[in-house]
């Protein structure tokens, strides 16, 4: 018997500190376009300074000084979360549908098993958990207590191959 935990995002990948300065002193050069900044605001992030039109994201083109405080990067690329998560997180396969879940989607988790949250509940009945409920892992298939209960009073488990 497991209890229901509460979904989980799947990485802890830290993202880069995105400062939004006054520039103070001497005209700072844009790490993107190279061009004097005069604005009254720029950006720094990653020890450079940046227009705040020129911190974007090299996949999908979204202004990063609007989509939140940090950016990530790899291999020379500067990404969004989204993007970033996308093309480096990890992702697994779900145990219910054997699918892919992306990177940056929730999951629940049971043993070494994931599972898309849509994907977990019940599979003889469907029955949907909620955090603290019990459920059961039998054969590699979640059931409700009910369904456990029944399968092995009837000895049906045991006749199934693992
Ligand atoms: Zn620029
Ligand atoms: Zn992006
Ligand atoms: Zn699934
Ligand atoms: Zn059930």
């Amino acid at each position: 018997m497991v209890k229901v935990c509460r979904p989980r995002e799947r990485t802890n990948h830290k993202g880069v500190p995105m400062l939004s300065v006054q520039p103070k002193g001497k005209q700072k050069g844009c790490a993107g376009c190279n061009r004097k900044i005069k604005d009254r605001y720029l950006l720094k992030a990653l020890d450079k300074y940046w227009h705040e039109d020129c911190l974007k994201c090299a996949c999908c083109d979204c202004r990063l000084g609007e989509v939140g405080s940090t950016l990530y990067t790899k291999a020379n690329l500067i990404l969004c979360r989204r993007d970033y998560l996308r093309l480096f997180g990890t992702t697994g396969n779900c145990a219910a549908c054997s699918k892919l879940i992306p990177a940056f989607e929730m999951v629940m988790r049971a043993r070494d098993n994931v599972y898309h949250l849509d994907c977990f509940a019940c599979q003889l009945c469907n029955q949907r958990f909620c955090v603290g409920d019990k459920f059961f892992l039998k054969n590699n298939m979640i059931l409700c207590q009910m369904d456990y209960e029944e399968g092995q009073l009837n000895g049906s488990f045991d006749s199934q191959v693992q």
